[in-house]
């Protein structure tokens, strides 16, 4: 026999990441000296790594350019219906990695840095995430760009070009410290910017009376500056565009009118326009009704109309020119009050087909509710047009349903008593022809109780689109060893139709595959074990159970209850020294929200009770508690798959789906859980009997709401808990400062919105049923192959699929556009457009 292979050699093993040609190699070499040389001005005395991944990264860049153009092209030529995801969130993580995998050029651009003398996985650890979003939701938005890009809808991203995207989490002296997310410092070779498709957004002002109608006046002007990131589809020749908006003040800024006299301050003043892209809000699921935020929020609505409705003319008329439209070309006989009659039902009516609305949670402290001064203060004609929305909106309600007051005023745009308010959930559903949830019990959710009312007024439009993942960044780029095994199962074509993975299912009962499953999962942990000591100086042991849980740190997600889990194991090996222990070792990693107080506090409970468990040596190898420092895309690529246990523990009825849950179990982590979100749907994939379900379902959520939850029974039944509680309470975790942690317990006691105590019990049970099964290595092995057979429903490919036919109704195609040719001269070009006349795509 040989030796074992190193990486290297096992990456280029994976013939789904790409084909090794010899020419291939040669030309990815001759690009990257190229790049070093011209774009970075390097040689390789002077290089530092960094050069070197940048020269990569244009290397590999330049393959997306020719196939980018094509694309673009060939959506003007063919004119498809377009696919517009708005969100102010695209949280992308790193590019280089997953632009090899989908252009199929991964192995040659591994061996091709190897000839070089280089290691790859070094270089593409350099590279920044693009950190422009918090979590879930604006994941969500980056793997439905890959899976529309796959799957050939013509389709674009459209969002904020933040200057500094989600803080980073440093962890000292136990409490999260943030600092800024500079992303931008070393450039960005993923994007273009387009300042020739500018494009102004105004704001402030009044509007005037005036004989043509009411006009919005005296407005602020700040322009949107877009960059164009290139999205690439997964082997087919595709690159859509996400196009993010940066804003610029206008060089006239504050030098017109009365303001003239201050050059030097009027130029220091254009900071205050160009804030608005400056940095991303850091709150998950939580509205925080700042001024700011509200100016992101119509900057990028308000420019991506203009550039979408820009992009239709051109197609349909071939020309940027103002077009004179039906209503512009209305007979001038027609009086102006029909004329605007006319002109609001029209475009009513146009807003309603072409908008989808997608709720993303049911917290009430998430859904958006902006005070109606400061619209009209932003946005005072937008605010006439929302209160006369509302009047037709509530005249139909009240048509529908006589005398019935209340009703009207639960369906209202306005909110009043106290601070009126916008209720933009509400907007939204009136506005959209389509409303949908996240997850079938999210969903259900919406129809049934947060949007009641709505669904009784319009049910047709309500549905379910479950969330799903890519496959391709959450398994081939993130988990090769993985990948290829699949591969060598069941074929390569599972990437794009992760269906295909149900064929593991024969294999369930193969000593052989099982034993490769479970050697996979063993290096990846011993790898993750490795970086951890590297970049930590923490030990762990990669025998123990990988028992993982990151994500936001949120009081709804519950890692308190996981933290009195820790401290229940921590009790019992104390208790019983001798008693067989199987080991774990438990990692929470998360960021709080700068403003979220408890949920610093529970970051500081995790570290201050993994103090104490660390440097017991009692416990010795037992049990390991690490904090997890800034928990981000590039992090979630490393943990996951090399996570045993993923824990998903939320209250029944408050995680919308949750996507993390989906990346562990593609990823051969078992999962312990409630009834919540997308879990729901896993148990019914896989079969109840392998998840580790536990707790609550909604249907006792809302008994014991009705019936008042209270804590203290719980407390004063369990003596585990109580223990646990006590130790907290007393300082045992803080010992310099025992009253650390009060209003934490006292959180719990009173005002456990959560109801941790009530779950506590059986999460506790269920715990110790899976370290039971962890012993039996082949049943634990078994269990895996059965979540990964069953888990091809959570593919983005088949979310995206039912978006596209359900709700936006376009064609997946499967149309090759044609590979890239070499860039034309310019002279030679016989199409006119390429020169005379310019098409702004
Ligand atoms: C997938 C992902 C999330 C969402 O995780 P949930 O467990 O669904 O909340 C959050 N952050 C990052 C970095 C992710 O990759």
């Amino acid at each position: 026999m040989s030796r074992p292979l190193t990486d290297q050699e096992k990456r280029k093993q994976i013939s789904i990441r790409g084909i090794v040609g010899v020419e291939n190699v040669a030309e990815l070499k001759k690009g990257f000296n190229r790049h070093l040389h011209f774009t970075l001005v390097k040689d390789r005395n002077v290089a530092t790594p960094r050069d070197y991944y940048f020269a990569l990264a244009h290397t590999v860049r330049d393959h997306l350019v020719g196939r980018w153009i094509r694309t673009q092209q060939y959506y003007y030529e063919k004119d498809p219906k377009r696919v517009y995801y708005l969100s102010l969130e695209f949280y992308m993580g790193r590019t280089l990695q997953n632009t090899m995998i989908n252009l199929g050029l991964q192995n040659a651009c591994d061996e091709a840095i190897y000839q070089l003398g280089l290691d790859i996985e070094e270089l593409e650890d350099i590279e920044e995430d693009a950190g422009l979003g918090n979590g879930g939701l604006g994941r969500l938005a980056a793997c439905f760009l890959d899976s529309m890009a796959t799957l050939g809808l013509a389709a674009y991203g459209y969002g904020i070009r933040y200057e500094y995207g989600i803080f980073n989490q440093k962890i000292r002296d136990g409490w999260q410290v943030e600092e800024a997310d500079d992303w931008l410092r070393h450039g960005n070779p993923w994007e273009k910017a387009r300042p020739e498709y500018m494009l102004p957004v105004h704001f402030y002002g009044r509007v005037e009376h005036t004989k043509s109608g009411l006009k919005w006046v005296d407005t602020q002007v700040v322009l949107a500056l877009p960059y164009d990131t290139p999205v690439p589809g997964y082997m087919n020749n595709t690159v859509n565009t996400m196009r993010l908006w940066s804003a610029r003040a206008p060089n006239d800024f504050n030098l017109r009118d009365f303001n003239v006299g201050d050059y030097i301050q009027a130029v220091l003043d254009r900071n205050l326009a160009e804030n608005i892209s400056r940095v991303l809000y850091p709150n998950d699921n939580f509205f925080e009704g700042k001024e700011l935020r509200l100016k992101q929020e119509y900057f990028v609505v308000a420019a991506t109309l203009q550039d979408v409705i820009r992009r239709f003319k051109a197609s349909k008329f071939g020309s940027t020119e103002s077009i004179r439209t039906i209503f512009e070309s209305f007979p001038d006989q027609v009086n102006h009050a029909f004329h605007f009659l006319i002109n609001v039902l029209v475009a009513w009516d146009i807003t309603k087909r072409t908008f989808a609305y997608t709720n993303h949670t049911v917290l009430p402290e998430a859904l958006e509710r902006w005070p109606v001064d400061l619209v009209e203060k932003l946005l005072p004609r937008h605010l006439q047009i929302i209160y006369e929305i509302n009047q037709r909106h509530l005249d139909k309600v009240a048509a529908l349903f006589p005398n019935d007051i209340d009703r009207l005023r639960r369906m209202s745009l306005i909110e009043e008593g106290g601070v009126k308010r916008i209720n933009m959930a509400h907007l939204c559903i009136i506005g959209s022809h389509a409303v949908n949830g996240v997850a079938k019990i999210h969903s259900d959710i919406v129809k049934t109780q947060v949007f009641k009312d709505f669904a009784e007024l319009e049910p047709e439009k309500f549905q379910n689109k479950t969330n799903g993942i890519t496959p391709r960044r959450w398994l081939l780029l993130c988990n090769p060893g993985l990948a290829e095994l699949i591969a060598e199962k069941i074929g390569e074509d599972y990437v794009k139709d992760l269906s295909q993975l149900i064929k593991l299912h024969k294999f369930v009962n193969d000593d052989i595959f099982i034993r490769e499953v479970s050697k996979v999962k063993q290096e990846n942990k011993v790898k993750f074990a490795q970086y951890l000591e590297k970049e930590y100086k923490v030990k762990i042991n990669p025998s123990s159970m990988f028992d993982v849980h990151v994500k936001r740190i949120h009081e709804y997600k519950r890692q308190l209850m996981n933290c009195l889990h820790i401290i229940t194991m921590y009790n019992r090996i104390k208790r019983n020294p001798m008693k067989p222990f199987v080991p774990r070792t438990v990692i929470i990693g998360g960021k709080a929200a700068p403003g979220y107080h408890m949920a610093k506090m529970i970051i500081r409970l995790i570290t201050a009770v993994g103090h104490v468990v660390n440097n017991d040596p009692v416990v010795g190898n037992k049990l390991k508690v690490i904090f997890l420092e800034n928990y981000r895309v590039s992090l979630a690529e490393k943990v996951i798959p090399a996570t045993d246990l993923s824990e998903q523990i939320s209250t029944a009825g408050t995680e919308a789906s949750g996507t993390g849950n989906m990346k562990f179990m593609l990823n051969g982590a078992l999962t312990i859980g409630t009834m919540d979100g997308a879990n729901v749907e896993m148990a019914e994939e896989a079969g109840e009997e392998n998840l580790f379900i536990f707790g609550m379902r909604i249907q006792d959520v809302e008994e014991l709401d009705k019936k008042g939850y209270n804590a203290q029974e719980y407390y004063d039944k369990l003596p585990e808990l109580k223990q646990a509680i006590d130790q907290i309470k007393s300082g045992f975790f803080s010992p310099k400062q025992p009253d650390l942690f009060n209003e934490v317990t006292n959180m719990l006691f009173h005002h456990d919105r959560f109801k941790v105590f009530a779950d506590y019990e059986a999460y506790v049970k269920c715990q110790d049923k899976v370290s039971q099964l962890y012993m039996n290595a082949k049943e634990w092995t078994k269990m895996v192959i059965r979540n990964i057979a069953a888990s091809g429903k959570f593919s983005s490919d088949r979310t995206i699929k039912e978006y596209a036919r359900d709700i936006w109704n376009v064609e997946p195609s499967d149309i090759k556009i044609p590979p890239p040719n070499e860039p034309r001269d310019v002279a030679d070009d016989k199409n006119p457009n390429c020169t005379t006349q310019q098409v702004k795509l």
